[in-house]
């Protein structure tokens, strides 16, 4: 699923590079974060997880205000799986959009907020430390935190450039 978000207009100025570590982005409103909540819990019913039973929807926000949807993948071959955050963003890179504002992710887990695991932090990492990653429970409530918050001290492509 790719939809675009009509509301407003987000200033992620395209000008910055999607490594800028300065936020240009005004704060989401509650209707766009329920928009992102909405399609994040919409995606995780595609999901395909016959091994973990564990099925996990994403919504990536870009700064055009496309959403692109994801979700956890998996394989008979169990290290071959992806998970939802990553759907979503090869699913936006592959369409040419890598500058992202915010992902929504969620779960079935009603204890705990869903939170990305280790590489998908890295993939994320990649495009931007400066975005809004929300991690939600199925009754709506959420935390959001940054990027920079999720992985301090990252690795990113900038790191190349200094050899
Ligand atoms: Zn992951």
């Amino acid at each position: 699923m790719s939809v675009t978000m009509a509301q407003v207009q987000y200033d992620c100025l395209q000008e910055n590079h999607p490594n800028d570590t300065n936020s240009s982005a005004s704060p989401m409103g509650p209707e766009q974060i329920e928009l992102l909540m909405h399609i994040c819990k919409e995606a995780k019913k595609s999901a395909y997880c016959p091994y973990s039973h564990f099925p996990v929807g994403a919504a990536l926000l870009t700064c055009d205000g496309k959403i692109f949807s994801g979700c956890n993948v998996e394989n008979a071959c169990y290290p071959l799986g992806i998970c939802a955050e990553r759907t979503a963003i090869q699913k936006a890179v592959s369409e040419g959009y890598v500058n992202f504002r915010a992902m929504a992710i969620a779960s079935n887990s009603e204890e705990d907020f869903i939170v990305p695991c280790g590489a998908c932090r890295q993939v994320m990492r990649e495009f931007s430390r400066d975005w809004d990653i929300y991690m939600t429970k199925p009754d709506g409530t959420y935390i959001v935190k940054t990027l920079q918050e999720l992985l301090p001290l990252s690795f990113g492509p900038e790191d190349l450039k200094k050899f």
